[in-house]
């Protein structure tokens, strides 16, 4: 087995027991792999061992890995999981599977506009920023309610989940547990939420999607973009 298999079938094994621990169904928690700053090679060697959902956190980035990997695997889901300009808006509606990134109303309008004229409608999760930490990305959650409108009546974006990322010196639990509760409340199936040092923790507080990199690929070479 390569490494990147052993890594991957630790992983899987480590979701399906946090899952049963806290009596959810292992099958409703979608292992996204996180591959951003990793090259083709390392996404392949965890495509021929069965993973087909990859997640990166630049269009430019994932642009110059993942069209090949598509045309080779059909299956392959790709998942926006990082900031998104609206100039960057169309090549996202065109590459990308599932946009998890939707935090502010010009997005959601750009991307409406785009998935119109491109004929394709990724899924969407709104990024809520649960810390409020001012120099992170997501709608503030007192913002949410008015968002989660806008998004399905106003623009009528396929917006199923929320998605977020916990302050890193704060205790993750607390905000998966908050964002868990505010899907529920919109009636969102989706929660994305837990990375390499927390998915076991998210899992048990209801994630259906973890976000793991560093676990699977080893660590990212430094001057790349990181969680923020
Ligand atoms: C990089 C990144 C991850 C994965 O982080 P690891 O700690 O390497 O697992 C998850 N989510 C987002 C938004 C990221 O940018």
């Amino acid at each position: 087995m390569s490494e990147g298999a052993e890594r991957l079938a630790d992983v899987k094994a480590r979701i399906i027991k946090a899952a049963e621990s806290a009596g959810r169904n292992p099958a409703e928690v979608t292992l996204v792999a996180v591959s951003k700053t990793h090259g083709a090679d390392r996404v392949k060697e965890l495509l021929e061992v069965g993973q087909r959902v990859f997640g990166e956190n630049r269009v430019q980035e994932a642009q110059e890995k993942f069209p090949a990997l598509k045309a080779e695997y059909a299956d392959l889901e790709l998942h926006l999981i990082g900031p998104l300009q609206t100039n960057k808006a169309r090549e996202a509606v065109v590459l990308f599977d599932v946009i998890q990134s939707v935090d502010r109303e010009k997005l959601a309008a750009t991307l409406a506009k785009e998935m119109d004229r491109a004929g394709r409608r990724p899924a969407c999760f709104i990024q809520v920023n649960t810390g409020e930490e001012p120099q992170k990305a997501g709608i503030l959650p007192a913002d949410l309610d008015a968002f989660v409108v806008a998004c399905r009546d106003t623009y009528k974006l396929p917006i199923v989940g929320l998605m977020c990322i916990p302050p890193v010196d704060e205790e993750p639990a607390l905000h998966f547990a908050l964002l868990a509760k505010m899907a529920a409340r919109h009636g969102l199936a989706k929660v994305s939420m837990g990375m390499s040092a927390d998915y076991e923790t998210a899992v048990r507080l209801g994630a259906t999607h973890v976000r793991v990199g560093s676990a699977l690929f080893g660590q990212r070479q430094t001057g790349h973009a990181g969680a923020a």
